[in-house]
């Protein structure tokens, strides 16, 4: 017993993990703080119709601007929210900011109508019956018209397979915002499944997009994924568009929509205004 206390004992004191037990709690007394502050600032990165050429909407990312670390991507902290629990209030947080730049926006005559903006939302917020409510109330304050927000999530939401969930998608859908499915095609969603869902349309993961031209085999199936969507009335969003080849290539299935870092990396809002008429023409 005196062995094992004492192994514990070691393991406590092990330093490689006493520095990792701290830089947990650094995290996690950052990003409550972060919240408090307000420490996170939204890029957005344009969505072209691969049709015309011309910007459809942006998609907004979050970024953490940490004091002394600099811009940490959302891949490294929005994971650890989720953990601690901090993820409903960043989440709303960024919708609000968002529907208070949209609203900005919009009162610009200059801004087309049809612009959408897109956001992400945690799989996490469906957990919480006052999610809709929430939307509600920062729709209200805001006075956005839902019909031009694209609330992204991903299979897993309605992999969850419960009426709450659907229930809830389903009351989004009639204040008309638009769903989006994110990274489809890395998750497990059956066909049947999706199918009983109110989407707008399928955003194919960017690994997708970047295996396409490797081998005849990875080929298919991008123009798969834009079947099943133009086949259930939805439409296909690719992301990751890197190349003139890969835009070729979707173009001439059809895809849609596209975003990428060929068209654009994500921007802060103040450069907005000047991308809105860019014209990607071909
Ligand atoms: P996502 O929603 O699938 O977003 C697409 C990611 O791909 C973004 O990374 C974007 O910057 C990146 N990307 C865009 N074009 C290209 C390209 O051509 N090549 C490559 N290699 N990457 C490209 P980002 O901004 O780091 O966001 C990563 C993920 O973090 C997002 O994936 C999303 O799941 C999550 N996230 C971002 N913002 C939010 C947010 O506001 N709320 C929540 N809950 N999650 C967010
Ligand atoms: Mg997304
Ligand atoms: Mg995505
Ligand atoms: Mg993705």
């Amino acid at each position: 017993r005196a062995k094992s206390l004492g192994r514990a004992r070691y393991h406590l004191f092990d330093p490689d993990m006493h520095k990792q037990a701290i830089e947990l709690l650094d995290l996690e007394n950052d990003l409550r703080r972060a919240v408090e502050r307000q420490e996170f600032i939204i890029y957005y990165q344009p969505i072209v119709r691969l049709s015309t050429g011309k910007i459809a909407g942006f998609e907004a990312l979050v970024r953490w601007q940490h004091p002394t670390r600099g811009l940490i991507l959302p891949t490294d902290f929005i994971p650890a929210a989720e953990e601690m629990g901090l993820i409903y209030p960043i989440n709303t947080w960024i919708f609000k900011t968002v529907c208070q730049q949209l609203h900005i926006w919009q009162q610009d005559c200059r801004f087309p109508t049809n612009i959408t903006i897109s956001v992400n939302l945690s799989a996490r917020l469906f957990s919480n019956h006052n999610l809709i409510s929430i939307i509600d109330n920062i729709i209200y304050q805001t006075e956005v018209n839902p019909a031009n927000i694209e609330l992204e999530i991903t299979e897993s939401v309605i992999m969850e397979n419960n009426d709450t969930v659907k229930n809830m998608l389903q009351q989004l859908k009639q204040r008309n915002f638009k769903l989006v499915i994110d990274d489809f095609g890395t998750g497990y969603s059956s066909l049947s499944y999706l199918h009983s869902f109110p989407l707008n349309s399928l955003k194919i993961d960017k690994s997708f997009v970047k295996i396409m031209q490797e081998n005849q085999e990875n080929m298919g199936l991008v123009p798969a994924m834009i079947g099943i969507s133009h086949s259930m009335g939805m439409q296909a969003i690719a992301e990751g568009i890197e190349t003139p080849e890969q835009l070729a290539q979707l173009r001439s299935l059809n895809c849609d929509l596209g975003q990428g870092y060929f068209f654009s990396k994500p921007i802060q809002h103040e450069l907005i205004p000047q991308f809105l008429y860019t014209d990607f023409c071909w």
